[in-house]
């Protein structure tokens, strides 16, 4: 099914023939402003994903006994859709969120759209709520892919039943002000080791954060980071961002062992920062590191790269550069965002055009 052509309450904003949603592109935060249409497809178990269509945006009914809703099996992904300058639409890197859905997929027993399925979808759901695609430079259109058990059950196993949806909403940025990040030395995010599920983006990794999340921001801070929950000494990463610490012109950043969740974001600056000549070690960082480093910024889709302004641990609290031309984490943004939004040259096959 294909949305109609006008969408209605369509309002010329910018450029002839551009037509936009009608709200202040310039309140734009990271909170939920629904959209036009989302993209259901469902499957049985045993079955692989074939067809799925766009319908309204909109509640889903759902029995009180899915799998979802009683024992976890889900898993989300984040991605983004940028307007160029040049009206172009574009999407970064689709094919890691593919990826990496179906590594959750496999962990939790679901199946899972393939590359080109997930790809499409959100493509075609993009397209389906282009009007709500920010103008250039005033936010992203950010998509959220959802994979969950569905069907009714009681027992415990997998779903019956399977549905992978996809909706979106245009946001703006999602820290407000500057980040001061306090260290939780209590309680973990994840489990150490290749065993848990701190790597993927199942939705029960997420709710236990808010505990400390909440007493953090009780107490002035913007975010909390996690240790590593083996020995309490290394950092891993803040609620949804992965972490990186520069000190002179070498940058660490927790290496991928199952803990931490693998970030788009974090394997593009890697690759950027690496081509910008500087030395980039992957592996485990102590807090002793970070309390000493130069520099420390957050990646992630939702945060982008943002600069951290302190950190607290314990009773300790470490302030860092967070302006100057000096600073790497900028520079590394701009390029970041120069080619997500197509202002620098894709040489690396990253963006992927979708009108
Ligand atoms: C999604 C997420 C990230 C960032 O991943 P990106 O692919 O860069 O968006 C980092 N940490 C956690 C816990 C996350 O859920």
């Amino acid at each position: 099914m294909s949305p109609p052509s006008t969408l209605g309450n369509d309002k010329p904003e910018s450029g002839a023939g551009e037509n936009y949603a009608d709200i202040n592109w310039d309140d734009l935060g990271f909170s939920l402003v629904p959209t036009d249409y989302m993209y259901v497809m469902k499957c049985a178990k045993g079955d692989k994903f074939s067809q799925g269509s766009l319908v309204p945006f909109g509640n889903i009914q759902i029995s009180p006994s899915a799998g979802i809703l009683n024992y976890g099996q889900g898993l989300f992904e984040g991605l983004k859709a940028y307007r160029t300058e040049d009206g172009r639409l574009l999407l970064f890197r689709p094919a890691e969120n593919a990826q990496r859905m179906k590594r959750g997929a496999d962990r939790l027993c679901m199946p899972s759209p393939s590359n080109d399925q997930f790809v499409n979808a959100v493509k075609q759901t993009v397209l389906a709520n282009k009007r709500w695609v920010p103008p250039p430079g005033r936010g992203s259109l950010y998509i959220r892919p959802l994979l969950m058990g569905t069907g009714a059950m009681l027992g415990l196993g997998p779903s019956p039943e399977y549905t992978f949806l996809i909706y979106c909403s245009p946001v703006g940025s999602y820290h407000k002000g500057v980040l001061n990040f306090k260290v939780e030395d209590k309680l973990y995010r994840a489990i150490s080791g290749n065993g848990g599920t701190g790597s993927i983006k199942s939705v029960t990794n997420y709710a236990p954060v808010y505990a400390a999340m909440t007493d953090a921001k009780a107490n002035g801070f913007s975010d909390v980071l996690f240790l590593d929950s083996a020995t309490g000494k290394y950092i891993e990463e803040a609620t949804a961002c992965n972490l990186f610490v520069v000190k002179g012109n070498t940058i660490f950043t927790p290496e991928i062992d199952g803990t931490i969740l693998p970030g788009i974001t974090r394997k593009s600056i890697i690759e950027i920062a690496t081509d910008m000549g500087y030395q980039v070690m992957e592996g485990a960082v102590s807090v002793e590191q970070m309390l000493g480093a130069d520099e420390m910024f957050c990646t992630g889709t939702a945060v982008v790269v943002n600069p951290v302004a302190s950190v607290t641990y314990k009773e300790t609290r470490v302030d860092y550069k967070t302006a100057g031309p000096e600073i790497l984490s900028a520079k590394l943004r701009t390029t970041l965002v120069g080619l997500q939004t197509g202002c620098i040259e894709d040489k690396k096959s990253w963006t992927v055009r979708i009108d």
